[in-house]
């Protein structure tokens, strides 16, 4: 399987877009067709476990890695996960149920993806005998930052630093990449919102300067963002996943259509759902959800994408994005794979901030995709609902999504197709906001939060946050913008 830019028609093997993470010309790699997934392979899927259907989906498009050490890396990966199940399927109410993708090392779904991906891009470059150390670099709302050290602390000829926005991560998740152990990690935290961070982190990876001091230093660049193909790879395995879940369980039909709701911030997880739909995986529709930060649901009813507004920090912070990177593949297929369409696109938001899709690839969009938003208020008010009706306690991003959800239903009382709400972080990773849903109650310490949830909730606590307050700081620099390399070179030297 062969794999080409967004931007310019630049081709690469799976494994040299992994290596790569962004094409030259700055498009991103997409696979040059959609392998197609049989009626028979997806019944064959129902007995599979979790890693084998992970490898049954990532053998489609990376042809080049040898399946039984796929297969190896697959059980390695979800072992680190807690429970038998790492994405397990928990039925709410009649035809609504979440997919919770948390049960991995740092409790985000994130964990999904990176717990593999070290395995995916060592196994990519010695593919490609690349033989320089390889530099992750990471900008992260949150969430991305721990999965991706966790998953790469003291992995050969490999090191990682993460960028984070100084004021736009909660506490916990703060704490848990300061105290980050490794001998291969750094952490570093920048001056402004994740956009800036994104912004800076993506001018290292284009700056020929940088790439020319890192060759004398026997370094080069990768990316560990969700832009990287070997990010998008492992999250399309889930939504088979969870589709053979609800075929083996008896709620739908084998071939029945059903829905997706997914809280979303830079357009990867609901991407990867769209690209199990082209695979052909029964999927109806796909809702997006944003909080306040709406910029995405605005486009999907207009078709313009308008990063033109104010940035809010809200209490699902991995989600407060307005430059959206995968919309950039969407908006590829939809323009009929128009490599420069694309660019011109791409342009067009970097110089004036926006652009616009036309009424008939809009069109197109809605087939597949609507969006809403829930502000902080109404996640919270979805939050306590499904609590107090069920029992079940999600986080902060999952209520925005649930939020999403319930308005569809409202406007859709007659629809019978059968939703799953993705579930992306566990609650204790949000524990004072979380409470104040459920309970009303305000903690000001997130220990405390941890404590009070637990009591109200019942819910086990997972260890590695747990254990967090006892954990020596090791990463306490804040850095300006403008001087991210300067770090980097201080790191590699
Ligand atoms: C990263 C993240 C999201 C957003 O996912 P995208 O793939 O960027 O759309 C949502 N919720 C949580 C908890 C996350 O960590």
């Amino acid at each position: 399987m062969k794999f080409v830019s967004t931007r310019g028609g630049e081709k690469a093997t799976g494994a040299r877009a992994i290596v790569k993470g962004l094409a030259d010309d700055g498009g991103l790699f997409v696979p040059e067709k959609f392998p197609q997934v049989t009626r028979a392979e997806l019944e064959d899927m129902l007995s599979m476990s979790y890693p084998e259907r992970a490898t049954f989906v990532l053998r489609k498009y990376l042809d080049e890695y040898d399946e039984k050490q796929l297969l190896a890396a697959c059980e390695r990966a979800y072992s680190k996960f807690e429970g038998d199940d790492p994405a397990p399927l928990v039925k709410i109410d009649d035809g609504v149920y979440i997919l919770e993708l948390w049960h991995g090392p740092t409790c985000a779904f994130k964990d999904m993806a990176l717990t593999l991906l070290p395995y995916l891009l060592r196994t990519g470059c010695d593919i490609c005998g690349v033989k320089e150390e390889i530099l992750i670099l990471v900008a992260t709302s949150g969430d991305t930052g721990k999965a991706a050290l966790e998953g790469f602390k003291d992995a050969d000829g490999i090191k990682i630093m993460v960028f984070y926005p100084a004021e736009g991560v909660s506490k916990m998740q703060k704490m848990q990449m300061c105290t980050q152990e490794g001998s291969n990690v750094n952490v570093v935290a920048v001056k402004g919102n994740f956009d800036d961070c994104q912004t800076a982190v993506k001018e290292i990876f284009s700056s020929e300067e940088c790439a020319k001091i890192l060759k004398e230093h026997n370094v080069v660049l990768s990316s560990a963002n969700s832009i990287n193909f070997g990010r998008l790879a492992p999250q399309i395995a889930y939504y088979f996943s969870a589709y053979a879940d609800l075929v083996t369980s008896n709620q739908i039909e084998m071939g029945e259509e059903i829905d997706f709701t997914v809280p979303t911030g830079n357009f990867g997880n609901i991407l990867a759902a769209y690209y199990a739909k082209n695979m052909g995986l029964p999927i109806r529709r796909l809702h997006c959800a944003s909080n306040r930060n709406n910029v995405l649901s605005d486009f999907l009813s207009t078709g313009v994408y308008d990063m033109r507004r104010e940035f809010y920090k809200t209490t699902s912070p991995s989600m407060d994005i307005i430059v959206s990177s995968n919309l950039e593949r969407l908006i590829f297929e939809i323009s009929g794979r128009n490599y420069k369409l694309t660019a011109e696109r791409m342009a067009k938001l970097k110089s004036e901030k926006m652009y616009s899709v036309t009424s008939e690839e809009l069109a197109e969009i809605q087939k597949t995709f609507d969006g809403g938003f829930a502000t902080d208020d109404e996640g919270v008010e979805a939050m306590y609902d499904v609590f107090i009706d069920t029992g079940y306690t999600m986080d902060t991003h999952t209520g925005c999504a649930m939020k999403v959800a319930v308005d569809w239903f409202e406007k859709n009382k007659k629809d019978e197709t059968k939703m799953v709400v993705v579930s992306t972080a566990n609650p204790y990773k949000f524990p004072q906001d979380v409470l104040y849903a459920v309970t009303g109650n305000d903690v000001k310490d997130s220990f405390k939060g941890i404590k009070r949830l637990h009591a109200a909730t019942a819910m086990a606590v997972p260890k590695s946050l747990l254990t967090l307050r006892d954990k020596p700081v090791r990463f306490s620099k804040t850095a300006d913008s403008k001087k991210l390399f300067d770090e980097v070179l201080a790191f590699i030297k």
